[in-house]
């Protein structure tokens, strides 16, 4: 039985000697346990911020134990009341390929609604954190101007579908031509831009927003969002979802002010968790759900197959290996 250790904590961007394999027994159930096999695994930008020992939101991963993070499992062997040999889990679990667990926390999904690897995405943390960070920092009006950063990724592209769903005009900041064009032809936004090879991403924000700005969505930060804000029309909303493009700073990041063109454009900005958001779960959960079944939302995941693949697939998210949600498939159910 496999487990991935946090082995160091990285300096700047991580690595792969980060990350620690260990064998173990899997030991026998005790009464109230079940035995779970972990069936897909999902690896995130904040987990990056738990490698660190920096006070966050969430604790961080010590240098020796287990790394965690969402993933789907299946009971195989039960001694407890309420989870069933057979049924799938979604839980907060350690990257292991077997583990031993007493339930708490852990919440059954049905395996007939959608595939089991949704639930890290579109109907699970990434598709909540578009649907609650847009409609309550952003609301969204129709014939508004919507720009997303990170676009082409799990939370970007549903951002994206649902400002399109609410009748926005809708451009996309991603970091691949393969990507732009997945944006304008697949998902149907209205412009996306490649930050990569653009000469003047502030001409390129200008040049696809001609009504300006009214809300950004963003997921990066950096001078992407330096060009957006150039771009900001009055009253518009920033919602502040992530700043991927800092987490593996050695210092802290410094450029041009945003405030005095927040003043001007009377905007507003605002950071959000998407566990502020708790209570509009069930309901989020349900109209997202309702929208793949509709195929209103198209949904598109990169899974990367194996076990231990894992950190590998983690790594891959700062260089823009995924299009859409970036899972690990580690076992068939
Ligand atoms: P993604 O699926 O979007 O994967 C990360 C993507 O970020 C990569 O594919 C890459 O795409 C892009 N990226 C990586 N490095 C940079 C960089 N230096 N500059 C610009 N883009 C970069 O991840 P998620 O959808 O899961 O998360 C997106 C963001 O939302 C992250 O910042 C994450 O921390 C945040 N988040 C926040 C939550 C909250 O509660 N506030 C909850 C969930 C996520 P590309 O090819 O375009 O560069």
């Amino acid at each position: 039985n496999k487990t991935i250790l946090l082995a160091s904590r990285p300096k700047g961007m991580p690595a792969e000697d980060n990350f620690q394999f260990e064998e173990s027994e899997i030991p026998a159930l005790k009464d109230g346990e079940v035995l779970l096999k972990s069936l897909y695994v999902s690896v995130d930008p904040y987990m990056r911020g738990r490698m660190s020992d920096a006070k966050s939101y969430v604790a961080p991963y010590e240098v020796g134990q287990p790394v965690n993070g969402g993933i789907v499992a299946e009971v195989v062997d039960s001694k407890h009341d309420k989870l069933p040999k057979g049924a799938v889990v979604l839980g907060n679990l350690p990257w292991q390929q077997y583990i031993v667990h007493q339930g708490e926390g852990l919440n059954q999904v049905s395996p007939d609604v959608a595939p089991l690897s949704y639930h890290l995405g579109i109907l699970g943390m990434p598709g909540l954190t578009a649907y609650v960070g847009l409609l309550n920092i952003g609301q969204p009006k129709a014939g508004e101007t919507v720009v997303v950063s990170g676009a082409a990724g799990a939370v970007g592209t549903v951002v994206g579908q649902i400002a399109k769903i609410k009748g926005c005009r809708v451009v996309g900041v991603a970091g691949s031509d393969d990507k732009v064009a997945y944006l304008k032809n697949e998902l149907g936004f209205d412009e996306a831009i490649n930050y990569k090879t653009t000469d003047d991403i502030n001409k390129a924000i200008a040049d696809a927003c001609p009504d300006g700005v009214d809300i950004y969505f963003d997921n990066v930060g950096g001078e992407i969002s330096d060009a957006v804000y150039l771009s900001l029309n009055k009253f518009a909303r920033i919602a502040i979802c992530g700043q991927i493009s800092y987490y593996n700073n050695t210092k802290p990041a410094t450029g041009m002010r945003a405030e005095p063109i927040l003043l001007k454009k009377s905007a507003l900005m605002k950071g959000f968790i998407v566990s502020d958001y708790a209570d509009e779960f069930a309901n989020a959960a349900k109209e997202l759900a309702t929208w793949v079944k509709e195929g209103k939302l198209q949904y598109q995941e990169t899974i990367t197959e194996g076990f231990e693949q894992i950190p590998t697939a983690f790594l891959g998210l700062f260089s823009g290996e995924n299009t859409g949600k970036q899972v690990v498939k580690v076992a068939e159910r």
